[in-house]
């Protein structure tokens, strides 16, 4: 079992590059952005209490954004692992994250972060915002809010997961797939020091 964190600024491709992710290594999927998205579509309680802070670009509070994701991990039990997307965005996000791979017996394996200056993060999301249906794309403002709130109390989940050995960057400009194959080089480089460890025994 691998479990992977795909990390970066919003816009940076995680979602489109966990997509490809999923299908080659058969890896579980989980985007808090869109089990919130899900949640304001269907106007959830959770959907209603997300969308104030979604549409100010602001992180949606610590303990409800954990529940979630326990629930989704645990709807899960079958998986071969899973990349976390928009997860943990903050130290205690990911200290919760840490004791809920305990609990499930496994852990994770690394956090890929993929490296987009702001400039193209800019260009990427208002364009996004064309087609997305993404309110929180459309606007320049919530889109610097967004980046900010990731510079101050997201980006500090990097150094959290380096302190482990476990943070690796990753180059996140050029094509889908010239960015896919430089993730490809990072997850096989995972498995491969996990059967080594599995063959030591
Ligand atoms: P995303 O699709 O990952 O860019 O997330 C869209 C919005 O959902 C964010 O700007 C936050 O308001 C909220 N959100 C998603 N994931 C989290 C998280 N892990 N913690 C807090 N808020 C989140």
């Amino acid at each position: 079992m691998i479990n992977i964190i795909l990390f970066g600024p919003p816009g940076s491709g995680k979602g489109t590059q966990a997509q490809i992710l999923v299908d080659k290594y058969g890896l579980e999927h989980i985007s808090t952005g869109d089990l919130f998205r899900y949640n304001l579509k269907h106007n959830t309680d959770l959907g209603k209490e997300a969308r104030t802070y979604i549409d100010k670009g602001e992180l949606v509070p610590d303990n409800v954004t954990i529940n979630m994701l326990k629930q989704r991990v645990e709807e899960s039990p079958e998986a071969e692992g899973f990349i976390f997307d928009g997860f943990p965005r903050t130290i205690a996000q990911a200290e919760a994250l840490m004791k809920l791979m305990e609990v499930e017996n496994t852990q994770i394996n690394a956090l890929i972060k993929l490296e987009v200056s702001r400039e193209a993060i800019v260009e990427r999301l208002l364009e996004r915002g064309k087609t997305s249906g993404r309110s929180d794309d459309q606007n320049e403002t919530t889109i610097s809010k967004r980046i900010d709130v990731y510079l101050d109390e997201t980006s500090p989940v990097f150094d959290y997961y380096q302190n482990l050995d476990k943070s690796y960057g990753v180059n996140g400009l050029g094509t889908i797939e010239e960015i896919a194959n430089r993730l490809h080089a990072v997850i096989d480089h995972l498995y491969a020091i996990q059967r080594e460890t599995i063959e030591k025994g």
